[in-house]
């Protein structure tokens, strides 16, 4: 099921980014210590109670030297256009500009469901300052205060409140999704066209095109996929829509609706900054993930080259060490039909439930070789395992102290599994839990 999207919108300096930073915080600074995972700050997971939503810093959208009325508008579009409710927030210091009542007219329009977040109201004392703000137009003004993080509660609350009802979306479970991203100018349309063109691929019918993606569904040794393409989609003369940021976001909505994740690379130019953090957004998704080192004709091709090659991706993308690496060219067809196989393998893996008494063989196994270990005098108890969830593969393990399973050893139980159930192409997830 989709997660709802909510946008903040707002001119500078009034605190979008520091409601941002703690709505979303906690998360980031947990993906921030994932090795070799950096980010840019304007997609993010949060959480408000049981609900997990999709949070976009429209303000983190720069457009160069636009004029400040220029880039505000077409930051509200950006919000009007992706997400299901908007926060549009005010300075409860300054009152009502000229620029809050441009952005108010565009939200107004919309339709969409909009919350007003009145910041800086960091005392009780100063909650008459928010009475003007009613005259937005949005209803009620939320008082809120970014560096104290005060009223965000009822702020959420009535995001959450204006949350589409989801249809549970009808997904054939047999269908394997996939997309492919990368930096522009990786290959990621030559390839889409390959795979499409090949021999042994029969593309069904014609694509379900969505405002951010081409999804075309074929089949190919009897299965059943569907290629999820937004590389066609960029060229749409908006500013905003020419952004990398703006890139970035389309892509994580690819990723989102995917099993298996290609990440590109360009062998011509090799592995830069960008690259890793693109990976590094399928990687934290929980998706399956398959590297694909494309335009592997412009390197002199032999076995020695592919190993130095893959040598470097794995120091690179070092949090991807489960993604097999394909080589191959989308402009000469080269080793393209060795990419199928392999999304397909990362995908049954994706999906792959391993039974409660065999993984208990395997972890039992495992303590016999490799005893857990103490802390301050205390031994690490582990009483048994199971498999909880798929897609990713995800597994519980029930001890004495969850505090007592550090890093090292939980890396190491999850090589023992990888090792006995072959987890090729797929992240999993190993979580402790307490019984005594
Ligand atoms: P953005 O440009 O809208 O993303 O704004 P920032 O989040 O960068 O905040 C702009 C400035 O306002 C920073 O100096 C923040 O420390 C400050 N600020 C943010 N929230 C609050 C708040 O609730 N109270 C006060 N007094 N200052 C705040
Ligand atoms: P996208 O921006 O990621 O969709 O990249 P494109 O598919 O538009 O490709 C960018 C450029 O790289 C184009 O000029 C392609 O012809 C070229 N290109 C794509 N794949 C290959 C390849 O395998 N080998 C070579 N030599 N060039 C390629």
């Amino acid at each position: 099921m989709r997660k709802s999207i909510v946008a903040i919108v707002g001119r500078p300096n009034v605190g979008k980014s520091t409601i941002f930073n703690r709505l979303v915080g906690e998360r980031i600074s947990i993906v921030e210590d994932t090795p070799g995972v950096t980010r840019d700050r304007i997609y993010a997971q949060a959480e408000w109670l049981t609900t997990t939503f999709n949070l976009i810093d429209t303000g983190g959208i720069e457009l160069g030297d636009e004029p400040l009325l220029v880039q505000m508008r077409e930051q509200a579009e950006v919000a009007i256009r992706e997400a299901d409710v908007i926060i549009f927030m005010v300075n409860g210091r300054e009152g009502i500009t000229a620029a809050d009542e441009e952005v108010a007219k565009l939200l107004f329009k919309s339709n969409k469901p909009v919350v007003l977040g009145v910041n800086k109201i960091d005392n009780p004392n100063m909650r008459d300052e928010i009475y003007e703000f009613y005259s937005l137009g949005f209803g009620e003004p939320f008082p809120i205060s970014g560096t104290h993080g005060l009223g965000l509660g009822d702020l959420l609350d009535q995001v959450v409140d204006y949350f589409p009802i989801k249809e549970t979306e009808i997904v054939d479970e047999d269908t394997i999704h996939f997309s492919l991203i990368g930096r522009p100018n990786v290959g990621k349309s030559s390839l889409v066209n390959a795979l499409l063109q090949q021999e042994r691929v029969i593309v069904s019918e014609i694509a379900g095109t969505t405002r951010d993606a081409i999804d075309t569904p074929f089949t190919n040794n009897g299965r059943d996929y569907v290629i999820i393409d937004t590389a066609g989609m960029r060229k749409r003369g908006k500013i905003y829509e020419s952004t990398e940021k703006y890139s970035i976001l389309r892509a994580l909505k690819a990723i989102e609706r995917s099993d298996v994740v290609l990440t590109l690379i360009d062998a011509e130019t090799g592995i830069i900054e960008q690259d890793k953090k693109i990976a590094g957004y399928a990687h934290e998704a929980g998706k399956a993930v398959v590297i694909v080192v494309n335009k592997w004709d412009t390197v002199e091709s032999d076995e020695k080259a592919m190993k130095a090659f893959e040598d470097k991706v794995r120091v690179h993308f070092p949090f991807l060490d489960y993604a097999p690496i394909v080589f191959l060219s989308a402009k000469t067809k080269k080793r393209t039909h060795t990419l199928l196989p392999h999304v397909l393998e990362a995908s049954e893996n994706h999906t792959k439930r391993i039974e409660t008494n065999v993984l208990n063989d395997v972890i039992m196994d495992a303590l016999a070789m490799n005893p857990t270990p103490t802390m301050k005098g205390k031994r690490l108890k582990i009483l048994y395992a199971t498999q909880v969830s798929v897609k990713p593969p995800s597994f519980v393990v029930f001890v004495n102290d969850p505090e007592l399973l550090h890093f090292s050893y939980e890396r190491f139980l999850e090589n023992r599994i990888r090792e006995a159930f072959g987890f090729q192409g797929t992240p999993i997830k190993i979580f402790a839990r307490r019984r005594q």
